[in-house]
């Protein structure tokens, strides 16, 4: 993309290793299992910018998905990870007590949307969230039954993957999956289906531990359910004595304008599970409890090595100091509007080709005609140096950084504008041929 403002950490030439193109590019050396979405080679970023070995700057819609959400680098970021490796780089929480974790623990509980005390336990990644928050609702109600959605998508472990329904390829070939574990349709279905048929069909309601729940359903494809939906999904859950836990690991940290995405729908959850861009980039993970429910599982019952260690505590420290401090769930709200509007204007002008165009803050998706469109807008995108993913059947999702300028946003919408138009052109070309 033109970078015709000043980006001064991108001006000077790459340190590093030569050879390191042949090396990066060199696929035969990691699991095929790794999918590329296209031929992007990030080594450095900036605020919203990715420079890529060869030294081209892109325009980052990504986020390395919905991860970096203070933007790339960001200084405060930086510098409290640099002064936390230079004092202490890791000690297990696990059996000992480290001060920054409890202060990170503090921090995050503080933000939590219960209404009630809770306490957090902080994990690497997603998925190993989702797998303690399901330990966690089975132990506390002593019931062994899950929900989640078709679509959703919880991660890669056995658990997680056996609550995740959007693709089969994510379960085939993996089987036995975790017993216990039965789906509804999302919305805009109603969730009376868990009672019109779930629990007059499949389980005794009183089975059942918890429902799991994407407030926005993020690699489904940016799914925003109608109002009063979530509503609905609570009292059926409290009806039941069943956990309402809500998976915010991509929609949390402040991108849909506030800090989680279940805020926008007045319902308090009993369990919070978040990542991604809770720490800007370094690894942590967490679910965060009602009180009571944390407090019925013993010493000792669940554990990790890593698991909020010293440096992702302290990124994820910084990364709430840096979201307050600069307004960004004020910016994620007011660029996202203007995305927004400017992306229903072009499905005005692309009729045949958008379908629709949703989201809320900066977790925004367009949904195209067929899904071969959105493969090809995602690569007309890469081409002119804007960085978006699909998701979900037809999609293209937007997660851009919460620092995100108008400046960006309004460059990184114009980008869009013509690969969606080049992409629409060439089919209807193709189609008279
Ligand atoms: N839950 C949701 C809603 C997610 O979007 C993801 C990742 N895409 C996960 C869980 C899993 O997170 P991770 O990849 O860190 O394991």
């Amino acid at each position: 993309f033109d970078a015709s403002r000043p980006v001064p950490d991108l001006r000077t030439p790459l340190p590093g290793p030569a050879g390191r193109a042949a090396v990066a590019l060199d696929a035969s050396v990691t699991s095929p299992s790794l999918p590329r979405a296209y031929p992007m080679t990030p080594v450095r970023g900036y605020g919203s910018a990715i420079e890529d070995l060869d030294g081209n700057l892109f325009l980052d819609f990504n986020a390395g998905i919905a991860v970096n959400s203070t933007g790339h680098a960001h200084p405060t970021v930086v510098a409290a990870v640099r002064e936390q490796a230079e004092n202490l780089l890791h000690y297990s929480a696990s059996d000992f007590f480290l001060p920054i974790y409890a202060e990170y623990c503090r921090a995050l509980t503080a933000t939590a949307p219960m209404g009630v005390p809770t306490r957090a336990f902080l994990t690497n990644s997603g998925a190993e969230a989702v797998e303690g928050a399901l330990k966690l609702v089975r132990f506390a109600t002593g019931r062994p039954y899950a929900i989640s959605f078709f679509g959703a998508f919880h991660g890669r472990s056995f658990g997680a993957m056996t609550l995740t329904a959007s693709k089969a390829k994510y379960h085939s070939g993996f089987g036995p999956l975790l017993p216990g574990i039965l789906h509804a349709p999302y919305a805009p279905a109603s969730p009376s289906y868990l009672e019109d048929v779930l629990f007059r069909f499949q389980v005794d309601p009183r089975e059942v531990a918890a429902v799991f729940v994407e407030p926005i359903q993020g690699e489904g494809g940016y799914i925003v359910p109608p109002p009063g939906w979530m509503a609905r999904l609570r009292e059926i859950c409290d009806r039941h004595g069943i956990m309402l836990v809500a998976d915010e690991v991509q929609s949390g940290m402040g991108r849909t304008g506030k800090m989680w995405a279940i805020e926008h729908t007045g319902v308090r959850p009993d369990v919070l599970i978040t990542a991604k861009g809770i720490a800007s980039g370094l690894p942590l993970g967490a679910f965060v409890a009602r009180a009571d429910l944390m407090e019925s599982w013993p010493m000792g019952a669940h554990g990790s090595t890593y698991g909020g260690s010293p440096v992702p505590c302290a990124a994820g420290l910084a990364t709430l100091r840096v979201i307050a401090e600069e307004n960004l769930m004020a910016n994620a709200t007011a660029q996202g509007d203007f995305l927004l509007t400017g992306l229903r204007e072009l499905a005005e002008r692309e009729p045949g080709t958008v379908r629709d165009v949703r989201g809320v803050g900066l977790m925004i998706g367009v949904e195209f005609a067929d899904g071969r469109v959105a493969g090809l807008v995602q690569q007309a995108c890469f081409q002119r140096g804007l960085l978006v993913l699909e998701a979900g059947e037809n999609v293209v999702r937007m997660s851009p950084p919460l620092t995100l300028t108008r400046q960006d946003a309004a460059t990184g919408l114009r980008l869009f504008g013509e690969a969606v138009s080049e992409v629409a052109a060439d089919l209807r070309m193709s189609r008279d041929l």
